[in-house]
């Protein structure tokens, strides 16, 4: 055997004498094997040294990573050297005059498939899995995977595959695979023994590109049906309809013109404001866990056990968190049968999900078993973390925190659910603050994948770290930000509301609003949001900010109005709409557009046809100058953090990538400007609430972005 280490790539030759030797190529690029220059530079030199060695009947790629390959280095999208592409890689490895056969060790993603599509034998193990995510950064498999998969796995399962980005168990896909084997095991020697069967078969030479694909496989219906499935969801992105155009290409055109119908198409998803937005939002998110607050040195806590305060919605989805990732819980309440209610409640939704087919029964049981109830706060003694979810009422909260601080052990960490109280006047019913800290989850607790961390004046960094850390544990984006009304999602969330009922105020109705802002990519209007959530959750907030806002009269009035007529929303069967008994379809109601009317007379507002870019402005716009706000005010460190909050808080579209890549995108200016001008055509409406913050300001007079911060 001769071995040379080529860094990012390994080579060695297997002797087997008699000119049948295997060359194996090692691709070693820790910790994805990310297709970096470096491998793509050292695949080139294996394959040619393999071909120039005359003993070498056939050629092995593998890997000794975890991962076969992740698939491109996305670090070289911004810039980086493309050289040599990875389609002359591939070009090299299907034309070679040897077998090549790839040995999927693990996992294989985006490029890292394409380069096992383009090898003449696949081998690997059943539970393996493989898939094409590109269309989840806004683009399409640019090196082949478009024209290469559809002739291996299917038409149908190409398509589906690429458009939805989903991996797929190498045991479901017969066609990509020539040898797939039971258990991971006993790959690499099943591998060896498949490649002295090629080498012994004659060394026969199968190109994926010369594969022809039968085009009764692939009528027409099948895109339009895929088309129309996916619609919903595909919803204002860029890349699905180029992707299922590249697929038709697979279909329609010869090997090589496909490749090139690919490329083009490549391209224009690369050029789209989607991919940028995509892309952004893809580094956004892994830029939220890197904070300022704590280092690789600071220490972290051991979270065994955790205590939830509070076993209403959010408690209940909370605790499921922490089950579901195999911590136990002890759930607290005052009362037994609110705690009998609350158990259930969990039980009937893991229930659920095992009728759906997503947990076993053996799993709901377990499950359960990890979630305790009491009613006395000395069953919290051992806890390392304690999550309070009662009442949003100050006076509640610190009773509770009081309780806590007397009964928990030294070092466990006391959190809070809050969603708008301050954190800081919580931790002072205690002793120690330096303990406390906010977990604000996002309903259902249980499903959103948001946590804004919160941390108080006083929180030590190590309780910061080790709920950052935690999160990831229970598999939540955790974003790290400081105390202020609302934090940064519903302090930004609050113009939303105010300007949609304004603009109602000023003539327009609920469904033109809420079309345009779903039109824009929300998942739904303020108005239907408003009604979801219950119309009176958001009186009571105003109820108790009367200070902030009773400046200004007309304020929510027609929120307020609706509540005080009973219609709360969907529960009431009205709202801003009516709903059918058993319904959730809002139904536009006249009734709503009179009380309009009357507020706009009463207020001496005139009413007025609003255009939808008015509309889109008003409602967007001052969302993303409070968000300007907050990062002057260091409530969050940075505009990235703001867009991930967004996104998994809010369902604002990822294509647009949050408010503040949106912002970014069109360019501040145009923010800015239309600010200014709604200051000064709205009267005393746009004093109020459409200052520009300075930062929006200086940002727009010196053409920049927030990203340049
Ligand atoms: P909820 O009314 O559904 O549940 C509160 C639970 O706390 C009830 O079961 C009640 O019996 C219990 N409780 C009240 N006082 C208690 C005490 N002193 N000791 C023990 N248990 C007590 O309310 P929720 O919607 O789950 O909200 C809880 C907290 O979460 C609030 O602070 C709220 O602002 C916050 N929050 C709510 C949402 C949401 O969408 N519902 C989202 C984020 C945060």
């Amino acid at each position: 055997m001769t071995q040379n280490s080529m860094q990012a790539v390994a080579y060695e030759v297997l002797e087997q004498g008699n000119n049948k030797n295997v060359a194996l190529v090692w691709m070693q690029n820790p910790p994805v094997n990310a297709l970096s220059k470096s491998v793509r530079v050292g695949l080139i030199a294996a394959i040619e040294q393999a071909l120039s060695d005359d003993s070498v009947a056939a050629i092995v790629i593998s890997s000794k990573q975890t991962l076969f390959s992740g698939g491109a280095d996305i670090s070289e999208f911004s810039g980086g050297d493309f050289e040599p592409p990875l389609p002359k890689v591939l070009d090299l490895i299907e034309n070679a005059s040897k077998p090549v056969i790839a040995v999927l060790n693990g996992p294989a993603f985006g490029g890292g498939l394409e380069v096992a599509l383009s090898c003449h034998y696949r081998v690997t193990f059943a539970a393996n899995k493989v898939g094409l995510p590109e269309v989840n950064l806004g683009i399409l498999p640019g090196a082949g995977g478009t024209q290469r998969l559809p002739r291996l796995a299917g038409v149908a399962q190409a398509l589906d595959m690429i458009v939805s980005g989903r991996p797929v168990a190498a045991k479901k896909l017969p066609g990509v695979f020539d040898l797939v084997v039971e258990q991971a095991e006993s790959l690499l020697n099943e591998a060896m023994a498949f490649c002295n069967k090629v080498i012994n078969d004659g060394a026969i030479i199968k190109r994926t590109s010369e594969v022809t694909i039968d085009p009764n496989t692939a009528p027409a219906e099948l895109f339009t049906q895929y088309r129309q499935g996916i619609a919903k969801q595909a919803r204002g992105f860029f890349a699905p309809e180029r992707c299922i155009q590249a697929v038709e290409a697979a279909v329609s055109l010869p090997f090589l013109q496909g490749l090139d119908r690919e490329g083009e198409l490549f391209m224009e998803c690369m050029a789209s404001k989607e991919a940028r937005a995509q892309q952004h939002f893809f580094f956004a998110e892994r830029a939220a866990s890197h904070v300022k607050d704590y280092d690789k040195t600071t220490p972290t806590r051991d979270i065994r056990k955790v205590g939830i305060i509070g076993a209403g919605t959010m408690g209940g989805g909370i605790a499921m968190n922490f089950a579901n990732a195999g911590i136990p819980v002890t759930m607290l309440e005052l009362k037994q049968d609110a705690l009998d209610k609350g158990l259930a409640l969990i039980r009937k939704n893991y229930e659920n999900s095992a009728k759906k087919g997503k947990l076993s029964l053996a799993q709901v049981e377990e499950r359960m078993a990890l979630l305790g109830g009491s009613t006395s706060y000395d069953d919290l003694s051992d806890v390392d973390l304690v999550i309070e979810a009662v009442f949003e009422k100050m006076s509640v909260k610190q009773a509770v925190f009081k309780s806590l601080d007397a009964v928990c052990k030294p070092g466990a960490i006391l959190a809070s659910n809050t969603s708008t109280l301050d954190l800081d006047e919580i931790a002072a019913a205690t002793t120690r603050p330096q303990d406390v800290i906010g977990l604000h989850f996002f309903s259902p607790a249980n499903v959103m994948k948001l946590l804004e961390v919160v941390k108080g004046e006083k929180t030590s960094a190590d309780v910061i770290k080790t709920t950052m850390m935690m999160a990831k544990k229970i598999n939540k984006v955790a974003v790290l930000v400081g105390v202020c009304f609302g934090f940064v999602g519903n302090r930004m969330i609050e113009s939303y509301g105010r300007e949609a009922n304004r603009l109602m105020l000023e003539g327009a109705n609920p469904e033109h609003v809420d079309k345009v802002i779903y039109d824009f990519g929300m998942p739904m209007g303020p108005f239907t949001m408003g009604d979801m959530a219950g119309q009176d959750i958001g009186y009571f907030v105003r109820q108790s900010r009367q200070e902030f806002i009773k400046h200004d009269p007309s304020y929510c009035v027609i929120a307020d109005r609706l509540v005080e007529q009973g219609r709360v929303g969907l529960k009431a069967g009205k709202g801003a709409y009516l709903y059918a008994e058993g319904s959730r379809v809002p139904i536009p109601d006249p009734a709503v557009t009179e009380i309009a009317k009357q507020e706009a007379e009463r207020l001496g507002v005139e009413q007025r046809n609003i255009s939808d870019q008015e509309i889109l402005e008003r409602i967007i716009f001052p969302l993303i100058n409070e968000g300007a706000l907050i990062l002057e005010e260091g409530i969050a460190a940075k505009s990235s953090d703001i867009d991930v909050i967004y996104v998994y808080g809010y369902g604002f579209p990822v294509y647009r990538g949050g408010p503040m890549q949106y912002a970014d995108e069109i360019g501040l200016k145009t923010v800015y400007d239309a600010m200014c001008k709604y200051r000064d055509e709205l009267g005393e409406h746009g004093k109020n609430w459409f200052k520009p913050a300075p930062l929006l300001k200086k940002l727009a007079e010196q053409g920049k972005r927030f990203s340049d911060l």
